[in-house]
């Protein structure tokens, strides 16, 4: 169990560029923490305002003038100030706008850090926001997640997460799990008396209550991993397939070695494509066979993982092959290993085949699947293919649009510890079992949920956090 700590709070002056390296119309540059309204004073000059004072400034004011440094001017910019709290950072901030040329932004970044501001590290702004309580965890996350959105839908929730919707559901459920500890080791306090403060029926209907909150949220984290990372899809098939010539296709680039030879995707590869409003994640699998050298083998064995994994599966066959229909078994297995993915059988290279219609029926008939024709290398049936594709997963991805929805590993793993915990009190409650076994589940519960939102958590896990912002976040 994580125990609470007190974090410092950071208040030396940082800098950061904010927006992306490379030339545009406009760059930003922000600084913020304890002094950055004397270390702003040093190196800009307000227009025809020789007097002017960032200390005297008022929040939320904008100022034109320039930037210099020892050898003269710089860039025309325009300060924009900001006065603790109400600032990202909740401290003193000025955030400069220049014009967005690498040269320039990096020179002024060279003065704010000579003046003593310090590089910030990435997410330190975010992270500054999160220490001095003016956004939790979870919003924190949120911003990231809204920042990295590929999908309309993925950015509608981090939009929902950031405004503390779930938030203030976890806190709801804390403040609920504090008042049955607290009255749990008040017992405890009273133990020689044999009193009860809380009933125990009062208590069992209570977490019955959070359980199935829990459940709620912790069922809703397939969805909400599909929003983020889009439908994960498997290419499978037999080696020569055209599996990697599909993926090409699909993707628009070379990604992977094509090859004539079976067997030569030993690993796979992991890629995204956006089709109308859906994004697929898909992976080019080893080839399906028996035998062959070890590297395969170990190729296969993650392959199979993969496909069990998946939302999406899409069978590749070459419909040219007299055997195709041998393929029959194998398609039926792949379904047994995840009878929750959709499956779609592609039946490639049909420029090869003669006779196609009626190949095509008779795979229909003996797999009860889906079929498409497809010539993945001529680039035939692929919009075809596309369009069933998202039309098998339609609604997957928008389910759940509306309501709260968990989208991070971390919070759906802590929730289930959560959620494991409650079950062990309640459990133990039944078994009417010492009042000191169940206010011990049930602190655990609460510090699991209070890992998410940052009011128990531990340092490292904050850094883990920040560290996968980009600086000037
Ligand atoms: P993988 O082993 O399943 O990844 O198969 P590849 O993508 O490496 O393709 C094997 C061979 O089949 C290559 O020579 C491809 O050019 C060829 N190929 C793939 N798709 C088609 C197709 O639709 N038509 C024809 N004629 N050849 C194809």
């Amino acid at each position: 169990m994580t125990m609470p700590i007190i974090l410092p709070r950071q208040e030396a002056p940082v800098a950061a560029i904010a927006t992306p390296v490379g030339v545009g119309a406009l760059a930003v540059l922000r600084i913020s923490g304890e002094g950055v309204f004397d270390i702003a004073q040093k190196v800009f000059r307000k227009k025809n305002n020789p007097n002017f004072r960032f200390t005297a400034s008022k929040g939320f004011r904008a100022h034109f003038g320039t930037v210099h440094d020892s050898e003269g001017l710089i860039d025309e910019v325009v300060a924009l100030v900001f006065r603790s709290p109400n600032s990202f950072t909740m401290e003193d901030m000025v955030e400069f706008t220049c014009h967005g040329g690498p040269v320039v932004v990096q020179h002024i970044l060279k003065v704010l850090l000579d003046e003593g501001c310090r590089l910030a590290e990435p997410g330190e702004f975010t992270r500054r926001a999160f220490l001095n309580g003016r956004i939790d965890l979870l919003q924190a996350e949120a911003i990231g997640e809204m920042i990295h959105a590929r999908t309309e839908s993925a950015f509608r929730t981090a939009v929902t997460q950031m405004q503390g919707t779930l938030s203030l559901r976890l806190d709801a459920m804390r403040e609920l799990l504090l008042r049955s500890c607290a009255l749990l080791e008040l017992e405890l306090d009273f133990s020689e008396e044999d009193v009860e403060f809380q009933s125990r029926t009062q208590l069992q209907e209570e977490l019955a209550g959070l359980q199935e909150e829990l459940h709620r949220l912790v069922d809703s984290y397939q969805h909400g991993r599909l929003l983020k990372e889009g439908v994960a899809t498997v290419i499978a098939g037999l080696p020569n397939a055209g599996k990697s010539t599909l993926l090409n296709v699909l993707l628009g680039e070379e990604r992977s070695i094509v090859s004539h030879m079976p067997g030569t995707t030993r690993d796979y590869i992991e890629e995204c494509f956006l089709y109308e409003k859906t994004m697929f994640r898909l992976t080019d699998t080893a080839g399906l066979r028996e035998g062959g050298e070890e590297v395969e083998h170990e190729g296969i064995r993650r392959s199979f993982k993969k496909i069990s994994e998946a939302d999406l599966l899409v069978y590749l066959l070459d419909i040219s092959l007299e055997s195709y229909l041998d393929e029959v078994p194998l398609i039926r297995d792949l379904l047994e290993r995840n009878s929750n993915a959709r499956m779609i059988v592609a039946a490639n290279k049909i420029d090869l085949a003669t006779g196609s219609e009626e190949r095509l029926q008779k795979l229909r008939a003996a797999t009860g699947c889906e079929v498409c024709a497809l010539s993945a290398a001529k680039g035939e049936g692929l919009e075809a293919l596309k369009r069933l594709m998202s039309t098998m997963v339609e609604g997957l991805d928008k389910l759940h649009e509306a309501s709260v929805l968990v989208t991070s590993l971390r919070h759906y793993e802590a929730l289930r510890n959560a959620s494991d915990a409650l079950a062990n009190a309640q459990e133990l409650i039944t078994r009417q079992a010492e009042t000191e076994l169940i206010a011990f589940e049930l602190r655990s519960a609460l510090d699991y949920v209070g890992e998410i939102t940052g009011k128990v958590v531990s340092e490292e896990i904050v850094n883990l956090i920040f560290e996968q912002f980009c600086i000037g976040k």
